[in-house]
């Protein structure tokens, strides 16, 4: 027990987490007694939180005693690491010391440059996913290219038989001083989501959710997300042409990773 790692209850996870995660990252550590890798894991934690003297705060949460938190995070099997800066969730580890990888790098966005004139970057927790995001139907209309309802309907040209398919993610970027809608393009979801159109396409021909099913899936691998956005900026909305996942600490997670036995794949 030291000021850099300490126990914590749901009780106390306003002050001693969420407040904190506003300075520094918060590395909450989900164990409970029974668990015997959870305590291989913890001391390495432990050890780690005294050499980085609060340049990250350890929080260890009894995950039998506090299943509301558990529950909260998702957490289901231990031990299970999760990150918390600026009060959203950036990284996770889970049960079997093999950290979530895609965001122990950082990953740049090779797709098209399609917006190229005006550059503005944004970055922040994606904290909302907008319905209309996924798996997306366009108008064919010469000129057109606007989103048709579930019905297939075109505001301007009406009722269309054809339609090609898209993809593309809005929502909002939050750097906890102010929010961002941003409009995500296709080549940019399929490198953040790493779910192709044709794979999405495929994905919402055969479920019985159809294009439902590639909007959860999405917003499963991507909501939460702390993310760096570049494009350019109209009518207050970024138009987003490149965007990477980042920590905030990635020396902190690469070590977190060695110490673990977690590896990059
Ligand atoms: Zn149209």
């Amino acid at each position: 027990m030291s000021q850099f790692s300490f126990d914590v209850s749901i009780e106390e996870f306003e002050a001693k987490v969420i407040q904190p995660s506003l300075q520094v990252p918060v590395v909450i550590d989900f164990w409970a007694p029974w668990c015997e890798p959870c305590k291989v894991l913890k001391p390495i934690l432990e050890k780690l939180a005294e050499e980085y003297a609060g340049r990250f705060l350890l929080a260890k949460v009894n995950a039998d005693e506090n299943p509301e938190l558990s529950q909260h995070f998702g957490v289901r099997s231990i031990p299970s690491v999760k990150v918390l800066y600026q009060g959203q969730l950036v990284d996770e580890f889970n049960g079997r010391h093999s950290l979530n990888m895609n965001t122990a790098n950082i990953v740049a966005e090779e797709g098209d440059i399609a917006v190229s004139s005006g550059s503005a970057t944004f970055q922040g927790a994606l904290v909302h996913i907008a319905p209309g995001s996924g798996l997306i139907k366009r108008c064919t209309a010469e000129g057109c290219n606007r989103v048709l309802s579930r019905q297939n309907y075109c505001p301007v040209h009406e009722m269309q038989p054809k339609f090609n398919y898209d993809l593309r993610i809005k929502g909002w970027l939050d750097d906890g001083i102010r929010t961002e809608e941003v409009l995500v393009q296709r080549e940019v979801v399929e490198s953040l989501t790493g779910m192709t159109l044709e794979e999405s396409k495929e994905l919402a021909e055969n479920n019985p959710l159809g294009m439902d099913e590639v909007f959860l899936r999405m917003r499963e691998k991507i909501l939460g997300r702390y993310l760096r956005c570049e494009g350019r900026e109209i009518d207050r909305r970024l138009i987003v042409n490149s965007c990477e996942r980042i920590n905030f600490e990635p020396t902190l997670l690469a070590e977190l990773l060695n110490r673990t036995g977690g590896e990059v794949s």
